[in-house]
């Protein structure tokens, strides 16, 4: 049992998406105010059962990694299996707290979640939260209404002009050392470089020459030249203003790649103020496009089967390792959504089930933003080209190739649209059209029609109806 004066030694920090001890803001705070702090991590089975198999074993090599990390301060990751609406407020009792701290999040699954917690829990326990997985807090940049901008540019001049709030100093409290349940053993060498370590490994990677040349490397697809951190920066293995920090020497290179952390805390905001973006379009005029119901299409895209070689490659590289590049995930999105004319959201759920980095801010923003459906998007008319989007940015067609090995045999100029090659180069190259490889399930062209087409039809229902109503 413990008394009165340790229980005021002793705090709890519940880990989430921050599973980092340096730049934490919810451990720093802890730490600073108790001697002895619990590291509580609740492994949701709800959760877990929804990720992708690469992504669980990231997700647990992660959490070994923070577990390493507090063993060489002489503590443990205190772990837990259920629901944390029941076993946070159930560990805080038992370990006898009176502060806890977490990192807050966006979502609608944890805003409500948090609330539940925060209204179990015994009310003389101090509940203590923090923004510690942006750059700014949710409703820190606003245009002069108080609202979140719906346009990225002028969000994104506030956001550069807005001061950081200072997160609190690391104090000199101990982790406890009470392992709880333990973790499930590792199944594998984790998709990418795991824990603090590894985050900062592949931030050294990128600050190491792809960062001063990001504006031209960041639409190289065949090369890998972005940074990688997305994952990092979803399981919290490293904050966003670690990586600002890192990266902003105030070179034209370098600010453009902090402009896309800029990205990611404008769709976070939104989120907050949104809370529906996941599942409904922003613009509800586009609410009532006619989407069209073709398992088969679907099934094609998900596989990597459409007749469409970059699109194909994405899908399949995403399939086998969690991730695809952002010029690709928009090219498959586009096709999904414009040329199969298939809901957005059916992509969504696709992406947040595989992505490493699925994040439900981030992957709504995007979806909405390629679908048009969304604030600041691409316009309803641009359907991305995937034959000049393969021709323009895997020019030798070598990620093409790594991906849709079938084709490997075709030339530079063939293996973007094989259906456009002749049938002495398609044998010579090993490749029979409809056997080896599909033919195109859409014919682009068309399908660039018929959902512009699409597209026109939602809004004129819309002007339609807000005359009736005005
Ligand atoms: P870098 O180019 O090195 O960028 C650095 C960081 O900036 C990224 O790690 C990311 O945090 C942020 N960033 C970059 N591009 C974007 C963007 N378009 N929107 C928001 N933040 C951005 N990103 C996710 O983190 N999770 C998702 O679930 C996700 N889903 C997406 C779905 C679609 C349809 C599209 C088109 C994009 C999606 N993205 C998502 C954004 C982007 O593709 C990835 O962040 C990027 O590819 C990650 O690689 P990187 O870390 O090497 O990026």
């Amino acid at each position: 049992m413990t008394n009165q004066n340790d229980r005021s030694e002793h705090g709890l920090v519940w880990f989430r998406r921050d599973l980092r001890l340096e730049d934490n803001p919810a451990w720093s705070a802890a730490s600073s105010t108790h001697r002895l702090v619990t590291a509580l991590y609740v492994l949701d089975p709800r959760l877990l059962a929804t990720a992708a198999s690469l992504r669980r074993r990231q997700h647990l090599a992660d959490l070994h990694a923070l577990d390493g990390t507090l063993q060489e301060h002489g503590g443990r990751l205190l772990v837990r299996h259920g629901d944390p609406t029941s076993v946070v407020p159930a560990e805080v009792a038992r370990t006898g707290v009176d502060g806890i701290y977490w990192n807050a999040d966006v979502t609608p699954y944890a805003t409500r979640r948090d609330q539940a917690v925060t209204s179990a829990l015994d009310p003389s326990v101090t509940v203590e939260t923090h923004w510690g997985n942006l750059v700014l807090p949710p409703g820190s940049v606003h245009t002069n209404a108080g609202k979140v901008s719906r346009v990225f540019g002028p969000f994104h001049k506030r956001w550069k002009a807005t001061s950081w709030d200072p997160w609190p100093e690391p104090g000199n409290g101990r982790p406890a050392k009470d392992p709880g349940d333990g973790l499930p053993p590792l199944d594998g060498a984790p998709p990418v470089p795991a824990g603090e370590d590894g985050a900062h490994e592949t931030l050294a990677r990128f600050l190491d020459g792809p960062a001063d040349d990001y504006r031209r490397g960041h639409n190289d697809v065949p090369h890998d030249r972005t940074s990688g951190l997305s994952v990092a920066l979803r399981f919290g293995t490293i904050s966003p203003r670690q990586v600002v920090r890192a990266v902003d020497d105030g070179t034209e290179d370098r600010l453009a790649f902090v402009r896309q952390l800029a990205w990611r805390d404008w769709y976070a905001h939104l989120l907050a103020e949104m809370p529906t973006m996941p599942v409904a379009a922003v613009r509800p005029e586009y609410d009532t496009v006619a989407w069209r119901d073709d398992p088969d299409g679907l099934l094609a895209w998900q596989e990597g089967r459409t007749g469409y070689p970059l699109v194909d490659a994405g899908m399949r590289q995403l399939a086998a390792t969690g991730t695809m590049h952002n010029r690709v995930r928009m090219v498959v999105a586009s096709f999904l959504v414009k040329d199969l004319l298939i809901d957005w959201r059916a992509g969504e759920r696709h992406f947040r089930r595989l992505l490493l980095d699925a994040d439900v801010a981030q992957n709504a923003g995007n979806w909405q933003w390629v679908a048009g459906t969304g604030p600041d998007a691409a316009p309803y008319f641009r359907v991305f080209n995937p034959i000049t989007q393969s021709r323009t940015h895997d020019p030798d067609g070598s990620y093409v190739r790594r991906w849709v090995p079938e084709l490997s045999g075709l030339d530079r100029k063939a293996i973007h649209a094989p259906w456009e090659t002749g049938p002495l180069e398609l044998v010579a190259a090993g490749v029979t059209l409809g056997t080896t490889y599909p033919y195109p399930i859409v014919d682009h062209g068309s399908a660039r029609h018929r959902a512009i087409a699409a597209y026109e039809q939602a809004r004129t229902q819309a002007r339609d109806q807000a005359t009736e109503e005005s």
